[in-house]
């Protein structure tokens, strides 16, 4: 299929980093060719839920992706931040790493209750981190609609961690 090919052409691989063992999905190269992330993100829009109202993105490319990804719809775009960055009195949810853990938040009465919201970041790997996010989203009352990635690293079974929360993938790869 032909955004298969344009993801394989664009999406370039790291082996052992950002640790040994890891091979590393960068984005960069679609991000920098105009007419790839145009269609990229158009296709995108095409495939959300049509009724979703916030786009929710995770630091840091979840931002990159997810903000254009809202201007396309004409929805709102709501950021989840690595802990310390958001001023008030976020809600946080810490979760566990490969090695260590993460701590996320998001911005108290960032999503109405009953929003209907889509969580979007580049890449799902063991669902860690959106499975936190969604958890955040929740906690505010929003429904989350579903969780769209534009890769997922099938082999690590991310979306398990979601339950029975839709996924979608632009790319799915092992
Ligand atoms: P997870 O929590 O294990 O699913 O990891 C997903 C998070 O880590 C996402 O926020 C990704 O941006 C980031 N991530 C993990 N592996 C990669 C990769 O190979 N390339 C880019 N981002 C990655």
């Amino acid at each position: 299929e032909a955004l298969d090919a344009l993801m394989s052409s664009h999406i370039a691989e790291y082996p052992d980093f950002p640790e040994p063992g890891i091979l590393f999905r960068d984005i960069t190269p679609l991000l920098r060719d105009a007419d790839a992330l145009r269609t990229v993100i158009r296709h995108w829009a095409s495939v959300v839920p049509a009724d979703v109202e916030v786009i929710i993105g995770t630091e840091a490319r979840g931002f990159v992706l997810g903000a254009p990804l809202a201007y396309e719809l004409g929805v709102g775009f709501v950021p989840v931040r690595k802990a310390g960055k958001l001023p008030g009195t976020p809600r946080s949810r810490t979760y566990d790493l490969e090695y260590g853990t993460a701590t996320i938040e998001i911005a108290e009465g960032a999503l109405a209750p009953g929003v209907r919201t889509l969580v979007v970041d580049d890449l799902l790997a063991t669902g860690g981190t959106a499975a936190a996010t969604v958890a955040l989203a929740r906690e505010l009352g929003a429904d989350v609609l579903g969780a769209h990635f534009l890769i997922e690293l099938s082999g690590l079974a991310g979306r398990e961690r979601l339950g029975d929360l839709p996924v979608t993938a632009l790319w799915s790869i092992d």
